[in-house]
């Protein structure tokens, strides 16, 4: 039976997804009419999505069997309330790989120092400061879902001492895992370079504020290629400002693009990168989205639904 799948996304990224997604069907057996656009919207069986798609009512596509997003982060539609078949975030082996190289190239940035020799060529010969070997320095990620056990892996890998925190508890080999308030406050205590790789939800609102800073060593690096919401600005600023933090490297942000006058641009202490640490790449991508495809008509059970109570 051949499935009708609409692809109502980013229009600019048509082109490459259709090329990648009918490789992705053909390769997983399914028989689908993929189109960027469907005359009898009750005739549309999957969905996939992201909000640069000009689709906001759902309500017309009355067989839908799930929304699949392109997206990893699902925060500005998961809310939507004519949205009420199962939602699918997007885990991607590209997304994976990019921002553990993102992730990767800030910390050894600030655990190597390197910025005191790029911009510091100045023929003064300082060779007694060496850096800490990667052993002795310890990297903190808030959130190990898919993303930040990536990332924890690799730089575990590298030689960091990595610990990290997650809403439910968890126990993996060679991190040093924590969850719940009192966990906390043990990564934070010792995290000399924290990466925030939590979801934007409720929960993890402001996590990121002048009691949190506060329990982070002086000295310490953020790096935060998870989301704007978990920072509390002003909070961060006034870190920084007082010599508490030494540096912040921001991918995301409250309001994007980033307005040009925001304090952040300006800030000596801050790096600002546009939203760019990692990115779903269309052919891995459509594997995902053809192996949900491929369970949705064998019944079997989605992968990577959406938890709607706890918004990630
Ligand atoms: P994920 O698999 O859903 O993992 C989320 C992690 O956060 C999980 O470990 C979860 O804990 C933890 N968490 C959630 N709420 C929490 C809370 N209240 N307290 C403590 N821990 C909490 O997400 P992901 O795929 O790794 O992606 C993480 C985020 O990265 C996305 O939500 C998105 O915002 C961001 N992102 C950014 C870019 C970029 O280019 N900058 C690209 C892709 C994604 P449990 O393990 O206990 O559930």
């Amino acid at each position: 039976m051949t499935v009708n799948v609409l692809f109502a996304a980013d229009p600019d990224n048509w082109p490459v997804y259709r090329r990648a997604l009918q490789n992705a069907f053909a390769r997983a057996g399914i028989a689908a009419d993929l189109r960027d656009d469907f005359q009898q919207p009750e005739t549309v069986d999957y969905i996939i999505y992201d909000p640069k798609s000009a689709l906001r009512d759902f309500t017309p596509y009355t067989n839908l069997k799930a929304v699949l997003s392109l997206w990893a982060g699902v925060e500005s539609f998961q809310h939507n309330p004519t949205l009420n078949v199962p939602l699918a975030r997007m885990v991607d082996s590209g997304l994976r790989e990019g921002m553990s190289d993102w992730v990767l190239g800030h910390v050894l940035r600030h655990h190597l120092g390197m910025d005191k020799h790029i911009h510091g060529q100045d023929g003064v010969w300082r060779w007694k400061e060496s850096p800490p070997l990667a052993r002795d320095r310890t990297v903190g990620i808030l959130g190990l879902g898919m993303l930040g056990l990536a990332v924890a892996r690799n730089l575990s890998a590298i030689g960091f001492n990595v610990c990290g925190w997650s809403r439910a508890p968890k126990t993996v080999a060679g991190l040093d895992c924590h969850a719940g308030n009192e966990g906390l406050r043990r990564v934070l205590a010792q995290s000399e370079i924290l990466v925030l790789l939590l979801p934007a939800t409720t929960a993890t609102e402001n996590i990121v504020n002048d009691e949190s800073l506060a329990a982070l060593p002086r000295g310490a690096v953020i790096l935060n290629p998870g989301r704007g919401t978990l920072i509390d600005d002003a909070a961060l600023i006034a870190a920084l400002d007082r010599g508490h933090i030494a540096h912040a490297t921001l991918d995301v942000f409250r309001t994007e693009p980033l307005p040009a006058t925001h304090a952040y641009w300006a800030h000596p202490q801050v790096t600002v990168t546009p939203h760019i640490a990692a990115d779903t790449r269309p052919e891995s991508a459509a594997g995902t989205i053809a192996e949900n495809i491929r369970r949705g008509q064998a019944d079997e059970p989605f992968l990577y639904l959406v938890d709607r109570e706890h918004g990630y």
